[in-house]
């Protein structure tokens, strides 16, 4: 149940109320909201004096259901992400790897006209072995292409060690497929106000998804943006497997933005510009693509990512799809 109170109310007594009825209390736009668990139909009655509004909802998907905010928008500078009329096409690599590798992508895609870069510094490998991101170094990186080329940057956090210097360097910060479950991060970005781009754990049913957005939103960040990339089933011959259909549930259902990363979710160049023009068609909120300068030379990620040719011609085959339903690739 979603609470809102009469505007003399104190806060000892929704804390009162909270410490009886369980669940947790934020502050948005100076006002003190309460949600308890799901499961409570009716505010007790000593405290309904108290009570300027109720949302009964059915499910702990409570602050993301359209039955409490039919829609949510982001402001991100100029840009406005989840107002039903863009899709906003996000690229990069997967890793920083180099200043000019960096540098060079950040060049291709300001001259494509997009607005923002995505590279990862802190990569959640699966393999110890295997490259693992250059870390600060990395940062720093993406905060120098920010200045020389004018774009936002995101980049991901992994766990709590590094999350206050992501949160500091970066537009949007990025939780991914393995992290959706670390309630540590997802609390400490809901203390935060930048937006937040949560994936979809490769695991992980809708419900559990959408509740990981709860641990943000219930502390007060309402700037989150849902990212389906792909989830396990039966199927090996690629990655992951693209669920569209839970898109489908997302935009029904949810008030937040939603986008679709095909690059991870297909794990092979071929397959990625067809997912994209795919997602795209659905009226999605925004894409992320990975591309890079040598993909072959790439130290992770290297079957998935686009090369610069690819990435153009998919970004000029989008635009007519996008058009088709109602919305402009920005
Ligand atoms: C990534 O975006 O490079 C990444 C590691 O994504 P995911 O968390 O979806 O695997
Ligand atoms: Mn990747």
């Amino acid at each position: 149940m979603i609470i809102h109170f009469k505007k003399d109310t104190t806060s000892t007594q929704i804390e009162e109320l909270r410490s009886e009825i369980q669940g947790i209390i934020f502050q948005q736009d100076n006002e003190s909201i309460l949600v308890s668990p799901s499961s409570l139909k009716q505010v007790p009655q000593q405290f309904q004096s108290i009570v300027s509004s109720e949302y009964v909802m059915t499910s702990d998907i409570q602050l993301a259901d359209k039955s409490y905010i039919k829609h949510r928008e982001i402001q991100l500078d100029d840009l406005v992400i989840g107002n039903g009329m863009n899709t906003h096409l996000i690229g990069g690599p997967c890793s920083v790897e180099s200043w000019e590798q960096i540098d060079q992508t950040a060049s291709f895609l300001k001259n494509l006209g997009i607005k923002t870069l995505r590279a990862g510094c802190f990569k959640p490998r699966t393999s110890p072995y295997t490259f693992q991101g250059l870390g600060e170094e990395g940062l720093e990186l993406l905060a120098k292409a920010r200045e020389k080329h004018g774009l936002n940057i995101i980049t991901e956090v992994k766990d709590s060690s590094h999350i206050d210097l992501v949160i500091e360097h970066t537009d949007i910060v990025q939780i991914g497929t393995k992290a959706m479950y670390d309630t540590s991060i997802l609390r400490r970005c809901g203390q935060s106000n930048k937006p937040i781009l949560l994936k979809r754990g490769f695991g992980s049913t809708l419900q559990e998804f959408v509740q990981a957005a709860e641990f943000i939103l219930s502390q007060g960040n309402p700037n989150v943006i849902l990212c389906e990339r792909g989830i396990r089933t039966f199927e090996s011959k690629t990655r992951f497997t693209l669920d569209l259909t839970g898109v489908a549930y997302i935009k029904h259902h949810i008030n937040l933005p939603i986008f679709v990363d095909p690059s991870h979710a297909m794990g092979y160049r071929y397959g990625v510009p067809d997912l994209t023009r795919a997602a795209v068609a659905m009226g999605i909120d925004g894409l992320l693509i990975e591309t890079h300068p040598t993909p072959e030379k790439a130290l992770s990620d290297a079957s998935q990512q686009l090369n610069f040719d690819e990435f153009e011609q998919m970004y000029h085959s989008l635009q007519p799809v996008a058009q088709a339903v109602g919305r402009t690739i920005i």
